[in-house]
């Protein structure tokens, strides 16, 4: 689903993605985690194209991201992403937040995206919220918003940059429990985050990098069993 090969970036004649490869199969989940600074962010911003690349190639569902034919807006509307900072329109009630993109991207009917956008809500338990305004939720809630706002678009694959890093620590779990139940699901999952708990119970494959290259990519298992690099050790004993 997803295809990273050979990736470089450079911002400026700072190197911030050295090399990168690795791929996410359909129905994966795969962790990225590594030090702040690493390149993270970066790679998966790349993947939807927010960021281009200078070396390399990255697929997407077989569209090549960085192809300068390739229709950004379209692909990113299959290509659902969700940051630390959750970004719904603060002017625009619930509904209307989940709306929005069905009807002006994918040209949905309203009632349509409303009655897509309702089901959404209430699969991630905030139906009774549907006409408030995003001020008046938690920062948990908004965030369950986020991911409900994504999933309206039918998205191929999901991209999660540290959804959580930002949440009070008594929301972060709602947040999860609503991604472990995606993943469970079987959607293709590339998530950001150093919530190892998460990365146990539902990650496939955990990707380590550290200063813009990929260190280790390997299962589970063996990430928190072996890891082979020291700067992974060195990590996991700082984070665990
Ligand atoms: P992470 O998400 O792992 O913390 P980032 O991908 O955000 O790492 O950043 C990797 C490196 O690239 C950092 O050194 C950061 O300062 C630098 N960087 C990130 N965005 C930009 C930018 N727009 N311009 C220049 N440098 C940047
Ligand atoms: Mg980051």
């Amino acid at each position: 689903m997803i295809e990273i090969k050979n990736v470089s970036k450079w911002y400026g004649s700072f190197q911030v993605l050295k090399d990168c490869s690795t791929h996410v199969s359909k129905g994966e989940v795969v962790v990225v985690c590594g030090p702040s600074g690493s390149g993270k962010s970066t790679l998966i911003k790349c993947v939807n194209g927010l960021e281009a690349i200078q070396q390399g190639e990255i697929l997407v569902n077989t569209t090549k991201v960085n192809d300068p034919k390739t229709n950004l807006p379209k692909l990113r509307s299959h290509v659902g992403m969700v940051f630390q900072h959750f970004e719904l329109f603060p002017h625009l009630s619930i509904t209307d937040n989940l709306c929005l993109a069905q009807v002006e991207v994918l040209g949905r009917g309203k009632e349509e995206a409303r009655e897509k956008g309702l089901a959404l809500l209430d699969r991630v338990g905030l139906k009774a919220h549907a006409d408030k305004f995003p001020g008046q939720l938690s920062g948990g809630q908004q965030q369950r918003v986020a991911i409900a706002r994504a999933l309206a678009m039918g998205p191929y694959c999901m991209l999660f940059d540290e959804p959580t890093s930002a949440l009070d620590p008594e929301m972060i779990n709602e947040v999860l429990d609503v991604m472990v139940e995606l993943a469970q699901e079987g959607m293709t999952m590339m998530v950001v985050t150093h919530e190892m708990g998460f990365a146990r119970k539902v990650a496939n494959r955990v990707i380590f990098m550290d200063q813009g290259q990929i260190i280790e990519d390997t299962t589970k298992e063996e990430f928190f069993g072996s890891p082979r690099s020291e700067r992974a050790q060195q990590f996991l004993s700082k984070i665990l």
